[in-house]
């Protein structure tokens, strides 16, 4: 398989298929724009697997994402895609950049769930943008803008209702969007304790990659108790 590129924490293949590629879930994680990195076995399947459970959940719930099916352990088939070099967080509680940024207290909940936009350039650490930047500087089409908010906080319903019947809380995430073979846009890359925080309801413990880029306990521990608490969804 030819591969057609490497990120942090995955490398997309190519297929037999023009329109599939493969994503290969690598045990690497890093953090801080890749300055802080480390490889941790068996982080890859652990994120496959909740990524491939969350993808399938969504798509039940009318969410249209990339995703076609688990092919292996570590590895995802999905459609390929134009990706919008834009991120979308929603918040529901605030904590991380936002907290550094406006000065914000830790743990503050939101009335209602916070949506943000960043570029994606790591050179840059993925600066904070509006909808004006997105649309004026091309990095997604105008028309998508709507749909990735819309799309965004209906993810935050469905998982946030996901993960609390786990005893967890979903305090944010950050999506990537991109245009598929058929022209639609739908939710790309990987939706994994990478990319989302989430707490222990009970204890506040951090379940995610935030213990990593702080040294707060084994990663693969917190990671393991994310998908236990998806078994059966
Ligand atoms: P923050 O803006 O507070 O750093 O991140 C908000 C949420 O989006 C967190 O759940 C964080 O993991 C996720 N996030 C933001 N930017 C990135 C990124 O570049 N890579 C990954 N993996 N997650 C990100």
């Amino acid at each position: 398989m030819r591969k057609l590129y490497e990120g942090k924490a995955k490398i997309v293949y190519e297929t037999e298929d023009p329109n599939k590629v493969i994503l290969f879930f690598k045990d690497t994680a890093s953090a801080f724009d890749g300055v802080k990195k480390a490889e941790i076995k068996g982080k890859g399947e652990l994120n496959n697997t909740i990524s491939s459970i969350l993808f399938e959940v969504l798509e039940k719930r009318g969410v249209k994402t990339h995703y076609i099916r688990k092919l292996s352990e570590r590895e995802m088939l999905v459609w390929r895609a134009e990706r919008f070099p834009v991120e979308v967080v929603v918040r529901n509680v605030a904590t991380g950049s936002i907290v550094k940024r406006l000065g914000i207290k830790e743990g503050t909940k939101f009335k209602r769930p916070l949506l943000e936009f960043f570029m994606k350039d790591d050179k840059l650490h993925d600066p904070m943008v509006c909808e004006e930047h997105i649309t004026l500087l091309g990095l997604a089409p105008e028309d998508a803008i709507p749909l990735m908010k819309e799309t965004a906080l209906k993810v935050n319903e469905v998982l946030r209702e996901v993960f609390s019947k786990g005893g967890i809380i979903l305090v944010d995430f950050k999506l990537e969007f991109g245009r598929l073979p058929d022209g639609s846009v739908a939710v790309v890359d990987e939706i994994t304790p990478d990319t989302m925080r989430l707490w222990d309801e009970k204890t506040g413990e951090k379940l995610d990659k935030d213990r990593f880029r702080f040294d707060l306990g084994d990663l693969l521990e917190g990671y393991k108790r994310v998908l236990d608490s998806l078994r059966g969804s």
